[in-house]
Parts: structure tokens; C-alpha cells; sequence
């Protein structure tokens, strides 16, 4: 008889470098609700989990078009009353140089079609440090090497343009803007949209504007559109129903390049080959962006003021609390309080599950500067729920370090 040997089937080198924190630290949390605690979870960006529901008139279109039958296939670049909502979007966004609009399951798909549409092998991307970390997934899915610039904590957060600058190579290709941001709820200035689109201008850079929050900024104004600031150079702005529209299981999101007509053409048929290639985002849920784009817009007061005010407690905690210091977030759901500890921060978070039940994810998780250690809040849960998590941290911190 033969023996049977087992054979390890391992997975690619490239995915060495494939990290994602905020999902990462799941595995800890699970054995501490298998011993029955109750888990604080303020590490996810999902609003379903908290007080916000998915508004009816998006669910009823969704229903509708499940009922009509459009159960099949959808156009590779998404339906066309979708695509004409996008169109209508682009404009109150006041991006006046449309060249192109597709939708995808999710922004996640917009990032990986329009990064691997546009890189080969050596070159790079310029992304945010701290970031998103899906950006650096693709890169290394893709084989290709992180090359992050600073957001600068001193200033609010802003991209530090010195180091944008100083980072540039021959073979840069692009740079991500998330605005607002995650994980700082930072929200770029008119200024600071203006000085990137020279420095992309200058350096031949395809703009990535990862826009997902715009419709929520909890001050006084709004997101501006570095496309819109930018008419002639090639963005592509991101979009989706995930968070402005509470509907993140639904996987929608959308790209809208914009620029040069002869600047983008090669490159927005490049996006429409991989678009093809993947067949079509969801179907029946492609029939809620009209809905949501055109629809009542309702809930987005009340999700603002709900936000505001969990903001406003977050601040007030953390600029209260010894070893915390926070810059105030301007938008979206997340806080990034830096923390003074003689540890790393991923000791901390781990701590703070197993000791106190409340998950949040460490700054380490998401890059920061060398020496400064952080983690990222996310501030969805009621006012309550809060209170009890920022105690607990509290009081992690005293055990801990006093
Ligand atoms: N971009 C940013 C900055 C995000 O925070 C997220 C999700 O948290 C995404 C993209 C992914 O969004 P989607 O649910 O549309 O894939």
C-alpha cells in the first residue's frame, strides 16, 4: 500500500504582507465571548450593528427589482439608471469632467479594479499613513511595495505635503486621498485639495479619492471633491451606499473618472476590461442607488446629529482622560486618540479585550508615525454604550500603567 503523505499547500509569499487588524483581532474576541462576556465591539465601521437601520425606500427598491425578475446578470458596468444617478451625483459633487462611471460590489472592488488597472510591476502608490488598510492589501496582493506619506496628527491630521513631495519616485503612479478620513475623521481643507492636485499635476499622478463619507461631516460644511477642485487632472472618486446610505451587507460602491478625455482613455478601458472580466457587481441591489441618490435623504440628518453628539462625548472623554490626547474628527465615525503607554499599542488593545470586553483596534494596525502609539474608535454606539467603554479604557489605563 502506498503511504499517504500530507502535503502542505501554502499559501503565496506575496500574501506575507496582507494585514487586516480590524478583522484580525476577531480571533481574541471570540474566545472571550466563548467564556461568556458580553464584547463592547467599537472596531467595526458597521452602522447595522448600532441604532441606524437601512432606509425603507431603499429596501422597497431592492424588493421591487428582486420581484421584477432582475435576478440575472447585470451590464458589466453596472445598470443604467444606476450609472445616470452616479452621473446626477458627479454633478451636485460639482466633478465637472466626467469620463467615465461604473459600479462595483462594494468600494473594496473599486480599490482592487482601479489599482490593478493602473499599476505594473515596480511601480508604486503613494497611501496615507495611518490608511485604510485595504489600499495596502491590494499593493501587496499585487506583489508591489507600500510607499506611504505622513498624515500629520500636529495639523489636524492633514496629508504633510513635505513628505507627499519627498516621496515621489519615477515610478509613482498615484495617490489615495480618503476624505473624510478613516481612521482620523480628518477632513481635507480647500487648500490642501488644491496643493495635492498640483503636486499630481506635476508628477503625471492619477488621483484615487476615496470619498465613501462625504455625506457625513459632523461640523458646519462639506466635502469637497478634489475632482471637482481638479477638473483636468485624472481622478478616480469612490463612492457607495456602505455608509452614507447604512446599507454596508448590500456590497455597492461606484468609481467616477474624471479628467483629460485623451488623458483617461486608456486607462478607463483598462478599468471596463477588468469590470467584464468580473461580469457584474450585484444586481438587484444596483436598483437602491438611484433610490438613495435621488430618494428622500431624511436620515441623513438624524444620523449626523446622532454622530455629532457621540463625537462631542469621544472628544470630551479622551482630551479628559491622562495618557489620551485626540484630534477632534470632523467626519465620518472614527476617532484616533493617541496614547502615552511604555507598551505597543497591540498589547494594549489585546489587554483591553481580554481584561475589559471592548474592542477597538491598535494604531500599529493601521501604520503610525515611529514613537507614537494610537488606537482608532469608532464612535456608532449610543451614548451609553460609550460612556461604559471610555470607563473601562479608563480605567485598563490606571491598572495598567499608574
Ligand atoms: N474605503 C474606506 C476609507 C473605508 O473605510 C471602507 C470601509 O470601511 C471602504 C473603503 C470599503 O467600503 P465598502 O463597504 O464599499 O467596500
Amino acid at each position: 500500500m502506498p503511504t499517504m503523505q500530507t502535503r502542505e499547500i501554502t499559501a503565496a509569499a506575496r500574501l506575507e504582507n496582507v494585514r487586516y487588524a480590524i478583522r484580525d483581532l476577531a480571533c481574541i474576541a471570540d474566545e472571550v465571548a466563548k467564556q461568556g462576556h458580553e464584547i463592547l465591539p467599537l472596531n467595526i465601521g458597521d452602522p447595522i450593528n448600532f441604532d441606524f437601520r437601512t432606509p425603507p425606500h431603499l429596501i422597497e427598491a431592492v424588493y421591487k427589482a428582486m420581484r421584477d425578475g432582475k435576478n440575472g446578470y447585470a451590464p458589466s458596468p453596472g445598470i443604467k439608471e444606476a450609472l445616470e444617478a452616479i452621473r446626477g451625483e458627479a454633478a451636485r459633487k460639482k466633478i465637472s469632467s466626467v469620463q467615465d462611471v461604473f459600479v462595483t460590489s462594494g468600494v473594496s472592488e473599486t480599490v482592487d479594479l482601479c489599482l490593478t488597472a493602473l499599476l505594473n510591476p515596480g511601480d508604486d502608490l503613494l497611501t496615507p499613513s495611518p490608511d485604510y488598510p485595504l489600499y495596502s492589501a491590494v499593493l501587496a496582493k499585487m506583489g508591489l511595495k507600500l510607499n506611504s506619506y505622513d498624515l500629520n496628527e500636529e495639523d489636524g491630521w492633514q496629508p504633510d505635503l513635505f513628505d507627499v513631495t519627498r516621496k515621489i519616485t519615477p515610478r509613482t503612479r498615484g495617490i489615495v486621498l480618503i476624505n473624510p478620513n478613516n481612521p482620523t475623521g480628518a477632513v481635507c481643507t480647500r487648500a490642501m485639495l488644491g496643493k495635492i492636485a498640483d503636486l499630481a499635476r506635476r508628477h503625471n499622478l492619477v488621483i484615487f479619492a476615496d470619498e465613501i463619507y462625504d455625506k457625513l461631516i459632523l461640523d458646519e460644511g462639506e466635502t469637497i471633491s478634489i475632482a471637482a477642485v481638479a477638473p483636468d487632472v485624472p481622478v478616480v472618486t469612490f463612492g457607495g451606499l456602505s455608509k452614507n446610505y447604512l446599507a454596508p451587507g448590500w456590497r455597492i460602491g461606484w468609481g467616477i473618472v474624471s479628467g483629460e478625455a485623451a488623458a483617461v482613455k486608456q486607462y478607463k478601458e483598462g478599468i471596463q476590461k477588468l469590470l467584464r472580466a468580473r461580469l457584474c457587481a450585484n444586481h438587484p441591489e444596483q436598483y437602491a442607488i438611484k433610490a438613495a441618490l435621488e430618494g428622500p435623504q431624511d436620515h441623513l440628518p438624524e444620523v449626523r446629529s446622532k454622530l455629532r453628539s457621540r463625537r462631542d462625548l469621544t472628544v470630551r472623554w479622551a482630551n479628559s482622560t491622562a495618557r489620551v490626547s485626540c484630534v477632534a474628527p470632523r467626519g465620518a465615525f472614527y476617532a484616533f486618540p493617541r496614547i502615552d503607554i511604555p507598551e505597543g499599542d497591540e498589547i494594549f488593545v489585546r489587554e483591553l479585550i481580554l481584561q475589559k470586553h471592548v474592542m477597538v483596534v491598535h494604531g500599529s494596525g493601521f501604520g503610525q508615525k515611529p514613537g507614537t502609539k494610537h488606537f482608532r474608535i469608532v464612535f456608532l454606539p449610543d451614548e451609553q454604550t460609550l460612556s461604559r467603554a471610555y470607563a473601562a479604557i479608563g480605567d485598563l489605563l490606571r491598572e495598567r500603567y499608574d
